[in-house]
């Protein structure tokens, strides 16, 4: 299956996203296009997206791009990948099932792309600053899936750029997306970790429509490696299914046959297993409703969260056999790879 580069149906502009040049400069582009462009006074708040109820309004909303000004330009923090999270969009347009932004984004699933990157440079500028000569890293993913719509904006590209320059600051990212070639050029200076989502086929299978397939997102992850930059991958979610040993173990197998020698010299992983909140279940449950996601609280730990909403996680000796698997496979093929973190 080849899942094509985003493009936007339908488009919404601020009218101050027109000052800044980027902003000028993708509205003439949907224009020449010929996309329906539409005016909204804030992008927090689309009030006419067409769609006759909820669900059909999603799925308008993840293919809605919203063109504006940044405001807060306060950074939230990022652990454990990082320090602070870089605020280039919000949304996305992939599908998963089990997405974060269920709890963060719930009812405004739309795509948020910000045009004052400059302003939004210099507040990282001022981050870097305040911790230097401590290295400060920028997680630019939290909010998005901003590989999969860089192709439009090139706000990535130049974030990489920027970080590129800084002399302590580090730029980190993840994908599930393959449209990477007009990344490769980026003067990185070695300072951005290019990360790509992989998963055991079950869960790529059941719960990541919209999104490149495997094979794609190692070929993707190869071409950034020659280029140059740090490369990782995050097994996220993962999440225990029938068979998952094996699933995993053939994740690992796959990725040693496709990935080449010489792009492995600086390999990181990151392990994530798969956690819900109650308000993302219920966002789950309305707007993929024959998902065969288990959310089901009693078969987990809860554990504390930020703001008062707790997550639902593994109990620990499930935790404990996710971990010592991973591991296991993870030396197995990748002895010289660096595991940066289980959470
Ligand atoms: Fe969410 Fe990432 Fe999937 Fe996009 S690709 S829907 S951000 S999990």
């Amino acid at each position: 299956m080849i899942v094509k580069p985003f493009m936007p149906r339908l488009v919404y502009f601020e009218p101050k996203a027109l000052e800044y040049p980027l902003g000028k400069q993708l509205f003439d582009k949907f224009e020449k296009m010929n996309l329906e462009i539409r005016y909204t006074t804030s992008h927090n708040q689309i009030r006419d997206l067409p769609g006759d109820n909820d669900f059909q309004k999603y799925r308008v909303a993840k293919s809605t791009l919203v063109v504006g000004v940044r405001k807060t330009l306060r950074f939230d923090t990022s652990k454990p990948s990082a320090e602070y999270a870089i605020p280039l969009a919000t949304g996305c347009m992939g599908h998963c099932h089990y997405c974060y932004l269920q709890t963060t984004m719930g009812n405004k699933p739309y795509i948020r792309t910000y045009v004052n990157v400059e302003e939004i440079f210099e507040a990282a500028d001022k981050y870097m600053e305040e911790r230097a000569p401590e290295i400060t890293r920028f997680e630019a993913s939290c909010t998005s899936d901003i590989v999969g719509i860089d192709h439009l904006t090139h706000s990535l590209k130049r974030a990489i750029e920027h970080i590129g320059e800084s002399e302590y600051g580090r730029l980190r990212f993840v994908t599930k997306f393959d449209s990477v070639d007009h990344l490769l050029d980026a003067k990185h200076n070695g300072k951005t970790r290019f990360r790509f989502s992989i998963n055991a086929d079950y869960v790529i299978k059941y719960f990541e429509p919209g999104t490149a397939p495997l094979t794609k997102r190692i070929e993707a992850a190869a071409k950034v490696a020659k280029a140059g930059f740090p490369l990782g991958f995050i097994v996220a979610p993962i999440y225990l299914h029938e068979g998952w040993e094996e699933g995993y173990y053939h994740l690992f197998e796959r990725l040693d046959a496709e990935l080449p020698q010489e792009v492995r010299k600086d390999l990181t992983f990151e392990f994530i297993q798969h956690r819900f909140t109650k308000p993302a279940k219920r966002v789950i449950q309305k707007n993929y409703p024959m998902t065969k996601l288990e959310l089901n609280e009693e078969a987990r730990k809860y554990k504390w969260g930020k703001y008062g909403i707790g997550k639902y996680v593994y109990k620990d000796d499930e935790q404990l056999e996710i971990q010592k698997h991973l591991h296991v496979y993870m030396k197995k093929f990748f002895p010289e790879a660096k595991l940066e973190y289980f959470t």
